[in-house]
């Protein structure tokens, strides 16, 4: 399939890309990998008027760790995947995502930042920047504005994004040395989406309880799932086995997968909690705590 017509314009500077998305108004999509958004309208499942290219762009493609790391907006997949530091300096999840979204040749041109503008249920992102607690920087017309990452992704393709604004960069806020991730993620082939996966990040107290905990899964709902009951379970306790099953039954309770050629609805929950507790024994082990 070809797509529908469409006007194109390449983005000298942010400025520029922001100003001519105020312009064009809400006919108007950035390109960013274009991974997703060529895809979508070579099928015509989407038909923007104009598109406005931001890969020319040199002031967005950045990975830059001051704090929290950011990744700007056209900071591509492979980029993250090459970047050893990130793992090494405490960004397990992020390190470990990285390797697992889509396939090489898909990274080389994708970017973290256009996949969690996407926002597809089934992308690997939106459940990594839930468990991680992440923050989008946006562009709009009353200029920059910070948005928790909650809030960012509304709903199945839909963000906090609105007509004629951009996304600048995404945050991920710095892990202490008490804290550690994991990216689980089951897929049919290399390159396909996820059947199911889960992000996990968790932070430990001085005593080995849990101050906190974050966990999100990917093709388990509507959107990426915030997995809160798995979340509150897990606070002030000490991780046991026995907790670290319960925190992946009430994951697998709290999914609300679709059936479809990669599995019934009961497969995908049950993987969802099984992916939860071996994403917290990994992101425990690499506190030293065997569990
Ligand atoms: C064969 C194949 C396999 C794939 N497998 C996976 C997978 O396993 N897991 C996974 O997570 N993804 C997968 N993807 C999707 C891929 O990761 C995409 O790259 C990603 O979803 C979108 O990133 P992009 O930079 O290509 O965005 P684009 O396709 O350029 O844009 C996607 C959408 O976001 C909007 N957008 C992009 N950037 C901005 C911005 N800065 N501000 C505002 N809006 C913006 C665009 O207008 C568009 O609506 C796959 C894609 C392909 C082709």
């Amino acid at each position: 399939m070809i797509p529908a017509a469409f006007d194109y314009r390449r983005a000298g500077s942010a400025d520029d890309a922001f100003a001519q998305l105020q312009k064009l108004g809400g006919d108007a999509r950035v390109l960013a990998g274009g991974q997703s958004l060529i895809p979508a309208m070579r099928f015509r499942l989407a038909r923007p008027s104009v598109l406005v290219d931001i890969n020319g762009v040199a002031e967005l493609d950045y990975i830059t760790m001051n704090g929290a790391l950011t990744l700007g907006a056209i900071a591509r997949d492979s980029a993250v995947e090459r970047a050893s530091w990130i793992g090494e300096r405490g960004w397990s999840l992020i390190h470990d995502v990285s390797r697992v979204v889509a396939d090489p040749v898909v990274r080389q041109m994708g970017t973290v930042v256009g996949s969690l503008c996407h926002n597809d249920p089934s992308g690997d992102w939106p459940a990594v920047a839930l468990a991680a607690r992440a923050e989008m920087v946006v562009r709009g017309k009353d200029g920059q504005r910070t948005v928790p990452i909650d809030q960012f992704l509304v709903d199945s393709f839909t963000t906090a994004v609105q007509e004629g604004e951009m996304a600048l960069a995404v945050r991920f806020p710095a892990p202490d040395d008490r804290t550690a991730g994991s990216y689980q993620k089951v897929e049919r082939k290399v390159g396909d989406y996820a059947t199911a996966a889960a992000a996990v990040q968790v932070s430990l107290n001085a005593d080995g309880t849990v101050r906190g905990a974050g966990i999100a899964l990917s093709s388990a709902g509507p959107c990426a799932v915030r997995v809160t009951d798995a979340e509150a379970l897990l606070k002030g306790q000490t991780p046991t086995a026995d907790l670290i099953r319960a925190a992946g039954e009430a994951a697998a309770k709290q999914s609300d997968p679709q059936a479809d050629l990669r599995g019934s609805v009961e497969y995908k929950k049950n993987l969802a909690g099984v992916l939860v507790s071996r994403g917290l024994r990994q992101a425990l082990a690499r506190l030293g705590v065997q569990s």
